[in-house]
């Protein structure tokens, strides 16, 4: 089949059409701007009622969320703070999961101007990953120490569906000596980020074990949609991707997670936007995403808009729009990514983010050659804010009383989508994720450490297993001796207990 048939023939109208009501979508425009508008100088009382609504880890409405979206009082600006946090901490605990990006191809039949590997980008060296290649990168991030990848691709017919479900495989397959030898090390959970599917390509996925599937809207605004993304092209298509993760909890995945590209539109208009996506799922499926994710523009290659649009959102806005997520959507992880500065990073995590990546590259194979950003410009997407490596983003966050976690447990447990929605809700995944970040934490502590992050990481953990002893909830629970005999038998060398 040609490039062009493939593209053509990509979309289902039926796959959109189903889930219209009245032949309309859920982004309802006049009604997000007319409740910015109605809420523009929200009181203090209403403010507050709203942040207990939060602390009780229920889905904001629209208005509410829009009430939050237009405070400007300092002081209850920081009360929104010290509750977004005081979420997080209830549902997720101190933990932050980390992660990889892998990016597998950059071949793309489409033209987002944003974008470094949009097709018009003539300066981009195209290179599609073989599955040998994949599992050099694989084994690069396992030998950092990490547990868990993002796999992205381009969309092109050459890195369709099979080729994703055949990397997803070879990741899996990829085993690693630890370093002390006796033991493996492996990828145990890959995460795909990658364009809209139809559920037939999606259960693909599914059967090859795919983690959760990420998809950005990137706009919610259509006509700013239509601007950024030729019509002619599969992506302009607003509808085909509005729609993609209703399509993969139909094809089984229920692990979805959405976002939005800051620095398109107005940041209110896309928080917004998120929360009507994540209300439409929880009315379809009893569930809403497992991550939201708030990627801010930057700069690409070759690429005017991503450098130069009138959206890009500033340090302080950025602050104020992952707060509001954080408690419009209390159940949902927060993607914190390394598009951001270290600075920015740090204080966005203390916000309430859960997951955020380390060591990362995105040139096409660049882990496995070791290369820089710099060293490889026509092969990256996008430049990055946040170079560190694992090792170091760990041991700040470690000082700042931040467990590191490369917990997979919840998704090989069983506890995924509405399992693991009430999970969430009364705060008992959150005792799971203490548990868990403790275990891994120890491996990684044994196998990849530095001194200096050994060092910070055994005061943290001491502290934790503390806590995790002292806690009301362990006590008298089979929980407790399971977790401390487990974390002894890692400690002597076992790897990949979890409860
Ligand atoms: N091609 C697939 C798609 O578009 O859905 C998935 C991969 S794409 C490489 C992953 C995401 O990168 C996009 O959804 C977009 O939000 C983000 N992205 C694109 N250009 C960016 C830029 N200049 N700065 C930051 N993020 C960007
Ligand atoms: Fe292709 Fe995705 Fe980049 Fe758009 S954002 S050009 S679809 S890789």
């Amino acid at each position: 089949m040609t490039v062009k048939n493939w593209t053509a023939s990509v979309i289902k109208q039926a796959e959109i059409d189903k889930y219209l009501v009245g032949g309309k979508d859920f982004i309802d425009e006049q009604a997000i701007s007319r409740e910015l508008e109605l809420r523009r100088r929200p009181d203090a009382r209403l403010v507050r009622d709203i942040l207990q609504k939060s602390l009780e880890i229920k889905t904001l409405t629209l208005a509410e969320a829009a009430a939050l979206l237009n405070v400007e009082d300092p002081a209850l600006l920081a009360e929104m703070r010290t509750t977004a946090l005081a979420v997080k901490r209830r549902v997720y605990d101190n933990r932050i999961v980390f992660f990889a990006p892998l990016y597998l191809s950059n071949l793309c039949v489409n033209n987002c101007l944003y974008c470094g590997f949009r097709t018009d980008n003539k300066e981009e060296r195209r290179q599609v990953l073989t599955m040998e290649e994949v599992a050099r990168e694989a084994a690069a991030v396992i030998d950092e120490g990490h547990k868990r990848v993002v796999a992205v691709y381009g969309e092109h017919p050459r890195n369709g569906a099979d080729y994703m479900a055949d990397s997803i495989s070879a990741i899996y397959a990829v085993k690693r000596p630890t370093p002390a030898g006796g033991g493996f090390n492996n990828i145990r959970r890959v995460n795909v980020n990658a364009a809209p599917m139809e559920v037939a390509e999606l259960k693909k996925l599914w059967r090859a074990g795919i983690g959760t599937y990420q998809v950005f809207q990137e706009t919610y605004h259509r006509g700013r949609y239509a601007e950024l993304h030729a019509p002619s092209t599969v992506k302009g298509n607003y509808r085909w991707r509005l729609y993609a993760m209703h399509r993969a909890m139909e094809a089984g995945i229920d692990d979805v997670a959405i976002g939005a590209l800051f620095g398109l539109h107005d940041w209110r208009f896309e928080v917004m936007g998120l929360l009507a996506h994540a209300l439409d799922l929880e009315r379809h499926f009893g569930i809403g995403p497992h991550t939201v994710s708030f990627p801010r523009m930057q700069p690409a290659p070759g690429s005017f808009v991503s450098a130069h649009s009138p959206h890009l959102v500033d340090d302080a806005s950025t602050e104020r729009l992952v707060t509001v997520l954080r408690l419009a959507i209390p159940y949902s992880g927060l993607i914190v990514t390394a598009r951001e500065r270290p600075d920015a990073r740090r204080r966005l995590i203390a916000l309430g983010c859960t997951q955020t990546d380390a060591s990362t590259r995105l040139g096409i194979g660049a882990y496995a050659k070791g290369l820089r950003q710099e060293e490889n410009a026509d092969k990256v997407q996008f430049m990055l804010g946040d170079q560190r490596c694992l090792d170091e983003v760990a041991r700040e966050l470690a000082d700042d009383g931040m467990i590191t976690s490369f917990c997979t447990a919840g998704y090989r447990c069983g506890r995924t989508g509405d399992k693991i929605m009430s999970l969430l809700e009364k705060g008992v995944e959150g005792k799971f994720c203490k548990l868990n970040a403790a275990l891994t934490f120890r491996e990684y502590l044994n196998d990849y450490a530095s001194p200096a992050t050994r060092a910070s990481g055994e005061l943290l953990l001491a502290r934790e297993l503390r806590e995790i002893e002292q806690d009301p909830f362990f006590a008298g629970k089979k929980l407790l001796p399971v977790f401390l005999s487990y974390y002894n038998r890692i400690g002597n060398g076992e790897r990949d207990l979890y409860m």
